[in-house]
């Protein structure tokens, strides 16, 4: 093996080195990575990049990567993706796309520590709604992008929930590499998302219909019109993800935390991050590897039900994924759907759900919901630290405090919680939160059982007089 990342990037080619294959252990099949399936041609599984490591230089240790640093003129190694590029080498260099994603931010947070329960200093937030379109999705995208325009894809398509149409957008616009297709449920995507996908010029479809339906239209037209499809279900978009993790441990100096705590929707960064440690593990660059505790909401919380009340495992990469579809039936026949503040992960059939499973056997998982309540009150604390979150980021925390609780973290556990996307995603929820209009609270939370507002910074009215304003400020301040 060689050693050097110094290496010509011309020499760096893809497709010897890294190839698709089927995540069914018992089928195996392989594909390069110059095609395009969003499954399995021959058993419908899902896909999973590798890599033959042998024929790929990757540093000898993880501190090498800080030489990266001083090439800031570089755009692939400002992105806090591609920095690390030989540790996702799939793609030929002159086929990277980036737009100076991952420059995010490991921040400690001690009033949130209190808040969770932890010793102060031993709480970091990892902040990616500071991403150009102001979620985590841009790690992922970039990737799924750079595959993209590796096989010449002119257009690209997926549903979303609103993140991800807000990053598909913004890489058509500021590539022009290709154009940008987004469908979407009529209702439940959030103004800030929204007015990105369409101030960045991406067509929009609004289906009639929820998200369930315009995820599988849109995996028939792309399939009928020939478009790239960038959903949780690409594989490449799980290689970008997983720099969300090397950056954790570049800001902590490579020590490798106790805990990692991310929010569980589609089940992609989960699952990123547990391939992230499986193969830094198998490359010797880590010697053990942080747990991994997964956060669904209450309501939408098919992750914790298989996991923790029916048994599915990861079982030796054989699990029985007939679980899941038998609680499928059941959500149907009785008409459940998801229903959460949390919009980013008001998720009930989880595409990454097995390769989630792989994840929690490789980091000793665990699984835990939390209600809307504890999920706004969690962004609550988390935006009195300044960072602001969405609503489906506070998951995390809320989960961290759950988990400690319990006894499950410790007091004096080194615990990372990710903060998935930026506060002003969802404008909405936090002023409904901050509210003194009660009809307004009502009207958003209220009708989700979420029945007080414990940590609101409520305005106060003052009538429009100086002496009764300048009361008020002395009052209160
Ligand atoms: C997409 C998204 C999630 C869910 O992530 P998965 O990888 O699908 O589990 C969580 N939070 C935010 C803000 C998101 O945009
Ligand atoms: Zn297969």
């Amino acid at each position: 093996m060689s050693h050097t990342l110094t290496t010509p990037d011309t020499l760096i080619r893809s497709l010897d080195r890294a190839y698709q294959r089927c995540l069914n252990i018992d089928c195996d099949a392989t594909y390069g990575v110059d095609e395009f399936h969003t499954r399995c041609t021959r058993c419908g599984d899902l896909l999973d990049i590798a890599y033959d490591w042998d024929r790929n230089p990757v540093p000898r240790s993880l501190s090498e990567f800080e030489q990266m640093w001083t090439r800031r003129w570089d755009p692939i190694r400002l992105s806090g993706v591609w920095r690390f590029r030989e540790l996702l080498p799939y793609a030929p260099i002159e086929k990277i796309v980036t737009v100076g994603e991952g420059q995010t931010l490991l921040q400690q947070a001690d009033q949130v520590a209190r808040y969770v329960g932890i010793r102060p200093g031993k709480l970091h937030l990892q902040y990616e709604g500071m991403n150009p379109s102001g979620s985590f999705k841009d790690n992922g995208m970039c990737a799924a992008f750079t595959h993209a325009n590796m096989i010449g894809a002119r257009r690209a398509a997926c549903a979303s929930t609103g993140n991800t149409s807000a990053s598909l957008a913004m890489y058509c616009a500021v590539t022009q590499l290709m154009k940008g297709v987004i469908f979407i449920g009529s209702g439940k995507i959030s103004y800030g998302k929204l007015s990105q996908a369409l101030e960045y010029g991406a067509l929009t479809v609004q289906i009639a219909g929820d998200f369930d339906d315009a995820m599988a239209r849109v995996q028939e037209v792309s399939k009928a019109l020939g478009i790239y499809l960038v959903n949780s279900v690409n594989p490449f978009r799980l290689e970008g993800q997983k720099t969300v993790m090397y950056r954790v441990l570049e800001s902590l100096r490579w020590e490798v935390p106790d805990w990692i705590v991310v929010p569980g929707g589609n089940l992609g960064n989960s699952s990123a991050f547990g391939k992230a440690f499986m193969e830094l593990k198998q490359l010797g660059l880590i010697s053990r590897v942080p747990r991994l505790a997964v956060i669904n909401a209450a309501g939408a919380d098919t992750l914790d039900v298989l996991y923790n009340q029916r048994n599915l495992k990861w079982s030796g990469g054989r699990p029985r994924m007939e679980i899941a579809c038998w609680y499928y039936d059941e959500l149907d026949r009785e008409h459940r759907k998801a229903d959460t503040i949390a919009s980013a992960i008001e998720i009930n059939r989880p595409v990454n759900l097995k390769k989630c499973l792989r994840a929690l056997d490789v980091c000793d998982g665990v699984v835990r919901k939390v209600n809307d309540q504890e999920i706004l009150d969690a962004k609550a604390q988390v935006g009195a630290g300044g960072i602001g979150c969405e609503p489906a980021s506070a998951a995390s925390v809320a989960g961290a405090r759950l988990l400690r609780q319990q006894g499950v973290i410790g007091m004096d556990d080194r615990v990372v919680c990710i903060l998935t996307g930026h506060q002003l995603k969802d404008p909405t929820a936090t002023v409904a939160y901050h509210t003194t209009d009660q009809e307004t609270f009502n009207e958003v939370l209220g009708k989700r059982g979420v029945n007080r507002a414990s940590f609101a910074n409520r305005a106060i009215a003052v009538p429009n007089e100086i002496d009764a304003i300048v009361k008020a400020i002395q009052l209160y301040s």
